[in-house]
């Protein structure tokens, strides 16, 4: 065995309920004097709550998803004109985004409150659109010095984002096994979150508002944000870059559509990782052949069991459209993939997405 792993520095304080405790408790530990609160106008009631203990000195709520780079412009702005010492975010990751935007150029530290699954609390990576253009960045500034985790936030969530949302954390998950910088630590990691948001997310399903669901979902995305942050994107997050960049495709719903197209085709390739996540997403165990279509089963059950989202159709995405998406995916695939990629491989796994195919796993041509 061999690698090497960074391990991102991050305070984390999970309770639900204790949110105006724990950040007050970070707030004093900091040392901050000049809270800056970043919240939409429609997380207000939750930064509310969450900042019950504490004096903020500005409140924020300019949040506009994919952070175009005016609205963050005036919000450095204003962080600067008060004299801001912390950077306190409650949200979704559109919130957290804008956090981080700010802290990349001020170098004001984050602390953030998260309200969804999508996970960017836990990274290291910015992004900001100009132009139309969305460019991402990894810096360390932009790591939340602290994460308050408070499921009774998420408790809100409608069921249908609460899918979307969570299966996007599960694809932090699955592509994290073969990303470029996939390893034994955050391989670990990604397993173990992709068994709590299985259990978390079929717990939320059956009743919304059942706290331990919430929690165990709320812990797996946190994993899968780790997991992904260290291992970096791989086949399926490239895939989704340009459905997202270039066809404007809804960013959750598309990562929960493409996910079993991806796991299909790449699982054939590494059936020992194959055999673990099917384990992780309830499977007795298996080894062997019988590995990758165990896997695929496995999260297909769950998608039915969710009702998650099935067909790119659904979003906009044409066949007409699929050329094109095959060229860009082709210029972006990681050499770490364990399969080799062709221009008939891409465009058979768009065309499965597209109609919502239910795939079976290839026959694999390794790397
Ligand atoms: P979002 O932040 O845009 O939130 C979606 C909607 O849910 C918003 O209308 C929001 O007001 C609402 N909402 C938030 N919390 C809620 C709650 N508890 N109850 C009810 N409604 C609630 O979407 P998102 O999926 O959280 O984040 C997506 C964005 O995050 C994308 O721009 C994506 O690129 C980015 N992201 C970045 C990283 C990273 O590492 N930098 C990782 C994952 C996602």
């Amino acid at each position: 065995m061999k690698f090497e792993h960074i391990t991102l520095g991050q305070r984390v304080m999970f309770g639900s309920g204790q949110s105006a405790a724990n950040l007050a408790a970070e707030v004093a530990r900091l040392d901050a004097s000049r809270v800056m609160v970043i919240a939409s106008e429609f997380e207000r009631s939750m930064a509310k709550t969450a900042t019950a203990q504490i004096s903020p000195a500005l409140w924020w709520d300019e949040v506009i998803m994919h952070v175009p780079v005016e609205a963050a412009e005036r919000a450095r702005s204003a962080a600067n004109e008060n004299d801001v010492d912390l950077l306190v975010c409650v949200g979704g990751g559109s919130t957290t985004g804008l956090a981080k935007a700010i802290a990349l150029t001020t170098g004001i530290p984050i602390v953030a409150v998260p309200t969804t699954y999508a996970g960017s609390e836990a990274t290291n990576v910015w992004g900001v659109t100009e132009d139309r253009t969305k460019t991402t960045g990894v810096d360390d500034r932009v790591l939340p010095v602290t994460v308050v985790y408070d499921a009774d936030f998420t408790r809100t969530l409608p069921v249908e984002l609460s899918v979307s949302s969570g299966l996007n954390a599960l694809a932090h998950c699955i592509d994290s096994l073969w990303a470029p910088g996939a390893d034994p630590i955050n391989r670990a990691l990604a397993l173990e979150g992709a068994r709590a948001l299985a259990i978390g997310l079929a717990g939320v399903v059956a009743n919304p508002k059942d706290l331990a669901a919430r929690e165990q979902t709320l812990h797996g995305a946190y994993l899968a944000a780790v997991s992904f942050a260290s291992a970096g994107s791989g086949l399926h997050h490239k895939i989704c870059h340009v459905l997202g960049g270039t066809f404007n495709l809804p960013h959750a719903q598309t990562h929960a559509t493409v996910l079993p197209c991806v796991l299909a085709f790449n699982a054939p390739a590494v059936p020992e990782t194959a055999a673990r996540l099917a384990a992780a997403l309830g499977r007795p165990a298996i080894e062997g052949q019988e590995a990758a279509p165990a896997a695929v089963e496995a999260l297909n059950a769950l998608r039915d069991t969710l009702d998650a989202p099935t067909a790119l159709a659904d979003y906009g995405f044409t066949a007409a459209d699929i050329p094109e998406a095959t060229q860009r995916v082709l210029k972006a695939v990681p050499a770490s993939n364990p399969v080799t990629v062709t221009d008939g491989d891409i465009t058979a796994l768009l065309t499965a997405a597209l109609n919502g195919t239910t795939p079976a796993p290839s026959t694999p041509s390794l790397t």
